[in-house]
């Protein structure tokens, strides 16, 4: 029986990282795609990772908007993405942070990064990871903690959240996906 290819990933923050981060961000109409991301998704596509969104989305714990926006928030997304013809495997989301005030999200949980959890969900439909040959990338030092846990490689992109020298140390540091993407095709090449 051949063996499985085990699926290589690339982890996608959402707010600063594919879209602006509008703070809070819960309607379509806040969604504005970064210069350069969707030719950088296409690139990481076109190396044969799947494209999965994990984002951390305590708005919903701290009750500025809802599981359903969140949703509809990716459905725009995906939708938009799709048009331009690159298309993700999944969008994972933690609505959880242990100060909320809704009580049924405020709570210490095993999927707002840096923990694991998310890759655990990705990998109930993707199948086992690759994790030494996958990517975490973001624009908070806890999207590089999320990959490192997890072996994998991490990119992480220039923000108002952290300063230099970043820590953890990630594998790349960027200004954006794009320049991210293209320097993990120049790494694999
Ligand atoms: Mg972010």
């Amino acid at each position: 029986m051949a063996k499985e290819e085990k699926m290589r990933v690339v982890f996608l923050d959402r707010d600063g990282t594919i879209i602006a981060d509008r703070h809070s961000l819960h309607r379509i109409e806040q969604v504005d795609l970064l210069p350069g991301a969707v030719d950088g998704l296409r690139t990481l596509a076109g190396m044969g990772l799947a494209l999965v969104v994990a984002t951390n989305q305590s708005g919903v714990a701290h009750g500025k908007f809802t599981e359903d926006d969140v949703r509809k928030v990716h459905e725009y997304l995906r939708t938009i993405v799709a048009e331009q013809g690159v298309h993700f495997r999944a969008f994972l989301y933690c609505p959880h942070h242990p100060e909320g005030s809704v009580p049924e999200y405020a709570l210490i949980c095993e999927c707002r990064k840096p923990a694991s959890d998310m890759a655990k969900q990705a990998e109930t439909f993707l199948g086992e990871i690759d994790y030494a040959n996958s990517w975490s990338i973001g624009d908070k030092p806890t999207d590089v903690e999320f990959g490192q846990k997890l072996g994998m490689k991490t990119a992480l992109i220039r923000s108002e959240y952290w300063t230099a020298p970043p820590d953890p140390k990630p594998d790349l540091i960027v200004n954006s996906l794009l320049e991210a993407a293209q320097k993990i095709r120049t790494r694999a090449t």
